[in-house]
């Protein structure tokens, strides 16, 4: 049943609202026990892992919570291939523990790039924790230590992950997790 306009716009749900609801417990489980007697900073890629750190780290024990912004996305759909740093990490990350909260690892660009960021300012360990993870359109090899959901290569949204329309993020606060219809996004294929 549609609750919201929005949900008119969806192809098809991949993952609900409970399922993601069990994920961020088993992911945030295994997290405080991974960093039992550490305190680990939690860096959230903004803007759309918002919804799915703040999810993980209710299951987790002493925590710093740290924001970046990095881009690889002009919007549309597909990837522009080049990362850039749009909004950086505002304390210091010598010798801590990072953990990456990632929506979603595709090319694994993106995550090359932070991780790397992160051990030249000295980071002591950098791991990934994404909700989704995109194997197949990976183009570097980039490993994610905890996911999700192994995510098909569709373009997908809701729960923090958007889609632009006319420069406008939509989506990001659907509940769930699904593939956006195509005539959407290519009304001329429709
Ligand atoms: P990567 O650098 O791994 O190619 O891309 C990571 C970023 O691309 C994600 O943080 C996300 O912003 C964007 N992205 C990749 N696949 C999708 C997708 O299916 N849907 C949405 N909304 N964004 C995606």
């Amino acid at each position: 049943m549609s609750v919201f306009k929005m949900d008119n716009d969806i192809e098809r749900v991949l993952y609900s609202q409970e399922a993601i609801a069990e994920a961020a417990k088993r992911v945030g489980q295994q997290l405080a026990h991974d960093y039992e007697n550490k305190t680990p900073i939690i860096l959230v890629v903004l803007k759309g892992a918002a919804l799915w750190a703040v999810d993980v780290m209710r299951y987790m024990e002493y925590t710093e919570v740290e924001f970046i912004n990095v881009s690889s996305y002009n919007g549309g759909i597909t990837s522009s291939g080049e990362v850039s740093l749009v909004t950086d990490i505002q304390s210091d990350v010598n010798n801590r523990d990072v953990i990456i909260m990632e929506d979603i690892v595709d090319t694994g660009r993106s995550l090359k790039f932070m991780k790397e960021l992160l051990v030249q300012r000295g980071a002591n360990s950098v791991k990934t924790a994404s909700l989704l993870d995109k194997k197949e359109g990976r183009v570097v090899e980039e490993d994610v230590e905890y996911i999700g959901f192994d995510v098909p290569k569709a373009f997908v949204v809701g729960y923090g992950l958007d889609y632009s329309v006319n420069g406008k993020e939509l989506y990001r606060n659907l509940p769930y997790v699904g593939i956006l219809k195509k005539e959407v996004y290519a009304p001329e294929h429709a």
